[in-house]
């Protein structure tokens, strides 16, 4: 047990904020193997090379380091129910469908999880087979995102990706069959997409009828593949016009854009991501993961050991935890916003008072001056961005930066 876990006290003892609630709580499982790890891609996510080569990850030990972290965490959250559950990676359907139905087992022993919680597992087109998504679903996995990004298979194999678009096709079958409730994750702007390939992508994710997209820009994160031997992509008019008939193409199609790269249909948002975007609170197990949790005074920030092999060794040790810290109240408004602003309907303005337990004199100034910028609505029951405000995100949230209003 850490330090910190075993003096709970410590982080219930007065301090610069006042919540009047807690916010609901979310858990976040992190499964960090990949078969081949994609030119892309900036998570915390490993190629598996075991002994001779082996294809094959250590499930047993995982699953028991991911217990031992949930235990080790208990006394943070002790009694607060868990209204969603999300198992990312990496690419959590490798594990098996035994391993699976343990991990959820141990959750549901360890927490107190909603009888109606939505559990989001990610899953690969190259690692499904019927049999396991079947169990997966009669463990207790509800709602599936479904990692498709192309359905063109020379665009998939530029991407790294190990399925080609017949098995994304097949991927989604398996998944209707088994799941009412999924999503599937698309990229736009990939080497050398056409507008009119990016539109045939978009028309094929949605004659299998998703209750949820999820539709990215291509970026170049740093200390990726790509980053070091870019791609050539499309121009910055060519992403905005594929952005531009993305909006109108699944807003026809009875979408919401709720959120910058996130389309629902009808009650479908994720849960889990909207928890995140109000503020709410998250611990993350696994390695690398990341916790927010909050107390009636400070808000807690914790970071996991990153490699799976030394996640492992420090949760056998005691804590796995690597670091973890208290937000400054001066940093509280930036980061409500950075979150809230990404929604495009805003949120009620109370919610900033309710999360960061600061009155809204923190925000007045940059509330003000956005709104005279027009990139904010002027409402003072939301606090929510134009159109004006989603195209110029960056500098919007930008503006409250400011410490000055402290
Ligand atoms: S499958 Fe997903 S998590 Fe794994 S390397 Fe590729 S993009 Fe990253």
């Amino acid at each position: 047990m850490t330090e910190s876990t075993m003096s709970v006290q410590n982080f219930l003892r007065p301090g610069k904020i006042s919540l009047p609630a807690l916010p609901p709580m979310s858990l976040y499982v992190h499964f960090p193997w990949c078969v081949r790890k994609c030119p892309y891609c900036d998570f915390n996510s490993h190629e598996w090379r075991g002994a001779g080569g082996a294809q094959a990850f250590p499930e047993q030990a995982y699953l028991d380091a991911l217990r031992q972290d949930l235990e080790q965490s208990l006394p943070l959250v002790w009694g607060r129910p868990v209204h969603t559950v999300f198992i990312g990676g990496g690419t959590p359907s490798l594990l098996s469908a035994a391993g699976l139905d343990r991990l959820l087992s141990d959750l549901r022993a360890l927490l107190p999880l909603d009888a109606d919680a939505e559990i989001t597992m990610e899953a690969n087109p190259g690692t499904f087979e019927a049999d396991k998504f079947r169990s997966f679903r009669a463990s207790g996995i509800n709602r599936l995102s479904i990692g498709i990004q192309s359905f063109n298979s020379e665009h998939l194999k530029a991407l790294g990706r190990i399925h080609d678009g017949d098995e994304a096709r097949h991927a989604i079958e398996i998944a209707q069959t088994n799941f009412d409730n999924f999503n599937l994750d698309l990229m736009f702007a990939l080497p050398n997409q056409t507008l009119a390939q990016c539109q045939q992508d978009v028309e094929t994710a949605l004659s299998f009828s998703p209750p949820h997209l999820s539709l990215y820009h291509l970026t170049l994160e740093p200390n990726t593949q790509f980053h070091k031997y870019p791609p050539t992509v499309p121009d910055d008019d060519t992403a905005a016009d594929m952005q531009d008939w993305i909006a109108e193409r699944t807003a026809t199609g009875g979408f919401e854009h709720y959120e910058v790269s996130a389309y629902a249909q009808p009650h479908r948002r994720a849960k889990h991501n909207q928890n995140y975007w109000e503020f709410g609170d998250y611990l993350g197990i696994g390695a690398g993961a990341h916790s927010k949790i909050s107390f009636p005074h400070r808000v807690l920030r914790q970071i996991r050991h990153k490699h799976p092999q030394r996640f492992m060794e420090a949760a056998a040790a005691g804590s796995a935890v690597q670091e973890e810290n208290e937000v400054d109240a001066r940093d509280l408004p930036f980061e409500f916003m950075l979150n809230a602003l990404r929604l495009t309907g805003g949120v009620k303005s109370e919610l900033f008072a309710d999360r960061t337990g600061l009155p809204m004199s923190k925000i007045a100034k940059g509330l003000t001056a956005a709104v005279e910028k027009g990139l904010l609505v002027d409402d003072p029951q939301r606090i929510a961005p134009t159109e004006l405000g989603q195209r110029f995100l960056n500098d919007l949230q930008g503006m409250f930066l400011d410490r000055s209003g402290s």
